[in-house]
């Protein structure tokens, strides 16, 4: 047994992790739809459960944990996008999911151990649908397939909703004709010209929960330790996932222990392209090393809402160039009465103020904490690359207070006619490796 306590978002305690076996810890994560740049709010989970990762690699071996973290690669918002852009599904799906390959490696984000596409399964999908059709938990109407909720006792069991008030707050397409609506798609025809693969249905696709629920099996097995993922996907996805699951393969549970992390809000507002505060991780590369981002995040403990601001990453900023002065190559052993509070469902914001005080230990010339603070950073995924090249980059570096305020002189200077002024700001923003560029009224930036 270990001394891991994880928050199961199905019984809404902590409870004690115990792998289903001890030989090998089995994890899911849902993975990313690949149909356009990954924004902040994906970048949560991935640096939660990277940590999550590196902690069970930590305490249960490197080599004993499987981590499956899915690529969703056929989805009607990915149809979408890809008639808007006037390019295949194959083409978009391939450059999307470069773009968040190379998002997770400027993250400092491991390679999960198996990173399965939807597409290369649909065979397991559609083998798990005729089981439940077999097993009476789903019928076919019109070409579609259904999963019969009323017929899984424990549905609502995770996301603590009761059937009769799904059915009196769903919405019905007239197309549907489900037996009842509160029943989800397993699969649904295609249209002649749209993507689809032959089933004993006919030509169609998968609804979107059926993968996970048909990868996590071939993966993991039918029954897996820990499944994550975000907060929103609680329900309907995840709730749908739990049924197919148990209901196809006849188990208690699809996994022992659910997981889910708060979203990401942008000055204290939610993110959305309509408000125009939707900020991807590809156009944060130009202005913050990767380490900013994920000891930011770590800030915040991992249910909660994390609050997207320039102060934030400021003092992150600020707090990383202070421990690079202790990187060290070498990795030794963290402390248990320090590494107890990671192991307490990864409460990184009391990890982190522990690492502070190391911080204040090793100024004072104490080896012993200077390497403990090395390797924790490390295992928060931090110090990913060395203190040169961290260094090489710093040089260059204004925070965003500083640039802000020297845009707003320089504004204020040309404004008064100051041209000599103006000018000079720009140069020392040049000499800092930062560009501005005026536009009507507003001045943007960006790092060279
Ligand atoms: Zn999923």
């Amino acid at each position: 047994m270990s001394d891991l306590y994880l928050y199961n978002s199905i019984s809404r305690k902590k409870e004690i992790f115990t792998p289903l076996d001890k030989n090998t810890v089995r994890m899911y994560v849902c993975g990313p739809t690949v149909y356009d740049y990954p924004h902040v709010g994906n970048a949560r989970p991935l640096i939660i459960f990277d940590v999550l990762f590196r902690l069970l690699q930590n305490l249960f071996g490197e080599n004993k944990v499987s981590y499956v973290r899915n690529i969703t690669d056929v989805d009607d918002k990915i149809i979408d996008a890809a008639k808007k852009n006037n390019i295949s599904i194959s083409e978009l799906t391939k450059k999307v999911t470069l773009d968040f390959h190379d998002d997770c490696k400027y993250l400092g984000c491991l390679d999960p151990t198996i990173e399965p596409k939807a597409t290369d399964h649909i065979y397991e999908m559609i083998s798990l649908t005729e089981r439940l059709i077999k097993n009476n938990f789903a019928y076919v109407k019109n070409k579609h397939v259904y999963f019969e909720v009323a017929k899984f006792s424990n549905y609502g069991k995770l996301s603590n909703k009761k059937l009769i008030d799904l059915i009196a707050g769903a919405r019905v397409e007239i197309s549907e004709s489900k037996k009842s609506p509160a029943d989800f798609v397993l699969w649904k025809p295609s249209s002649p010209n749209e993507i689809g693969w032959e089933s004993p249905w006919g030509k169609g696709r998968p609804g979107w929960h059926l993968e996970c629920s048909a990868m996590a099996e071939k993966y993991l097995g039918k029954e897996f330790d820990i499944h994550g993922g975000g907060l929103d996907l609680i329900f309907p996805h995840h709730e749908n996932e739990i049924a197919q699951s148990v209901c196809a393969n006849q188990t208690k549970v699809l996994a022992s222990i659910w997981m889910h992390n708060g979203y990401v809000t942008v000055n204290k507002e939610k993110m959305s392209k309509s408000l125009n505060n939707f900020i991807t991780i590809n156009e944060l590369k130009s202005k913050f090393d990767g380490q900013v981002i994920r000891l930011a995040m770590l800030s915040a403990n991992y249910k909660q809402p994390f609050d997207w601001n320039d102060k934030i990453l400021d003092d992150s900023y600020k707090v990383l160039n202070k421990w690079y002065d202790f990187y060290s190559s070498d990795s030794v052993p963290l402390n248990e009465n320090f590494l107890k509070y990671l192991k307490d469902d990864l409460n990184t914001p009391q990890f982190i103020a522990e690492m502070h005080q190391l911080y204040d230990h090793a100024s004072k010339g104490d080896k012993n904490c200077a390497s403990q603070l090395s390797s924790a950073c490390k295992l928060l995924g931090l110090f990913n690359k060395n203190d040169n090249d961290w260094n090489k980059n710093k040089k260059i570096k204004l925070n965003n207070e500083e640039i802000t305020k020297l845009i707003k002189e320089r504004n204020f200077a040309r404004e008064m006619k100051d041209f000599k002024r103006s000018d000079e700001i720009r140069k020392i923003l040049n000499d800092s490796g930062v560009i501005i560029e005026d536009k009507e009224n507003d001045t943007t930036w960006k790092y060279k």
